[in-house]
């Protein structure tokens, strides 16, 4: 798992709930925004790239 989303119904702003970057297997504490369709989100500590996409899967299933 690498990137987790926490629903939160009360939160309309972020469509409904927050990412997370699992980072080597720990949960980082700084939520994510979902990057330009261009621009991936390149994690400096694993060197992963999340793309916007994956944001959205995660959205739909609660993690990837
Ligand atoms: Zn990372």
């Amino acid at each position: 798992m690498v990137l987790k989303f926490e629903y939160d119904p009360l939160d309309n702003e972020h469509a409904g709930g927050h990412w997370y970057h699992v980072c080597r297997g720990r949960i980082e504490d700084q939520e994510l925004r979902v990057p330009p369709p261009d621009t991936p989100y390149e994690c400096p500590r694993c060197g992963i790239e999340l793309e916007a996409e994956d944001f959205w899967i995660a959205q739909q299933r609660g993690s990837v």
